[in-house]
């Protein structure tokens, strides 16, 4: 539930581009079980292939439509950390871009309150 009353599947899902209720506007009960926001994205009929005939589908629904849609652009599409993928090679070149950095793990910058508040800040987000 975001501050201003938004119901949310997850906490990233708000990127997607699906509209999700209120509850200022309907009731937790009819926004689980009528609204498109928490019905577009559930059972199998929305997939498209590999995942549609994937015996695989049952377990992991397809995998995680806010990283499709960040990897790929298209919240349908199969989760680009399967191997089934047809953007799967995303995943690969970032872990050899990862493999092959200079960066040291020292000049990592984690996440916490005060950092996320200077990345904020200083607008790199
Ligand atoms: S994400 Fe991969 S393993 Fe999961 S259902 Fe789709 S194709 Fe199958």
């Amino acid at each position: 539930m975001t501050p201003e009353g938004t119901a949310l599947p997850c906490h990233s899902a708000r990127q997607l581009p699906v509209q999700f209720p209120s509850v200022l506007e309907q009731s937790l009960e009819d926004i689980w079980y009528h609204s498109f926001g928490f019905n577009r994205y559930r059972g199998y009929d929305w997939m498209p292939e590999p995942c549609r005939s994937c015996d695989e589908k049952e377990k992991d629904f397809g995998g995680c439509r806010c990283q499709a849609f960040m990897l790929t652009g298209d919240a349908d599409n199969a989760d680009p950390v399967c191997s089934k993928s047809p953007h799967h090679g995303k995943i690969l070149e970032a872990r050899r871009e990862a493999d092959c950095s200079d960066i040291k793990i020292g000049q990592l910058q984690f996440r916490n309150r005060s950092n996320s508040q200077l990345i904020y800040k200083s607008g790199n987000i």
